[in-house]
């Protein structure tokens, strides 16, 4: 078992993957309420943790801090940092995990298994909303209406069937989407990247297509 450490503002913390889950154990500390920064308010969600975790008293008061009296459980890397500093972070930077470190946790679904759907559909969640709709245009556009894994550009009538992927979903919880973020990738190519967590970036997708190929 790695465990990965952190300390800033006089706060330590340490964690450990299980699967995708992101383990902080017990003995680690977390900033007072007084240290908390808005930006932690950009992700209700990890508001609603801190302060869960607090009421049940998960989160006990020691000196200037809280600490940590049981092994806790967070969705990633990210969510954890945020919650124990207090601000909007990235986990992979506090806890120093490089591609590496995050290339052992890589997980393998088959195509129709409900993990890559999930993902696969969740791009769909993140094109909702006027400003990223149009984002998800320009894109599309841009690439010419063509997957840019396997070149493919197919038009029923005047629709054409290309769909919009987020080039890093993880790093997309932490900032705006912009039109770098997104590339055009056919449904087949769309649906390969997902067969993996953390995605297949489109080079390796375009590579497994074409390994694929019958000549
Ligand atoms: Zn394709
Ligand atoms: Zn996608």
């Amino acid at each position: 078992m790695d465990v990965y450490e952190s300390e800033s503002k006089g706060v330590k913390a340490a964690g450990y993957f299980s699967g995708k889950k992101f383990i902080i154990l017990k003995g680690s500390h977390a900033v007072d309420d007084s240290q908390v920064k808005p930006s932690l308010y950009e992700k209700p969600a990890r508001v609603e943790k801190r302060k869960d975790l607090i009421s049940k008293g998960i989160l006990a008061k020691e000196g200037l801090a809280y600490v940590f009296n049981k092994d806790v459980e967070f969705n990633s890397p990210s969510e954890a940092a945020s919650v124990i500093w207090g601000s909007n972070l990235n986990g992979r930077l506090v806890f120093g995990l490089d591609d590496t470190v995050l290339s052992t946790h890589i997980l393998y679904f088959e195509i129709d298994s409900e993990k890559a759907i999930e993902g696969y559909k969740k791009d769909h969640v993140l094109s909702i909303g006027s400003r990223n709709k149009s984002l998800v245009k320009q894109r599309k556009e841009k690439d010419k209406y063509t997957c840019q894994a396997c070149g493919l550009s197919i038009h029923i009538g005047d629709k054409a069937v290309i769909e919009c992927h987020h080039i890093d979903p993880i790093a997309l919880g932490e900032r705006e989407t912009t039109i770098d973020d997104l590339i055009s990738l056919c449904p087949t190519c769309h649906r390969i990247a997902h067969m993996r967590e953390p995605i297949y970036p489109v080079k390796e997708v375009a590579r497994l297509i074409s390994c694929n190929k019958k000549t």
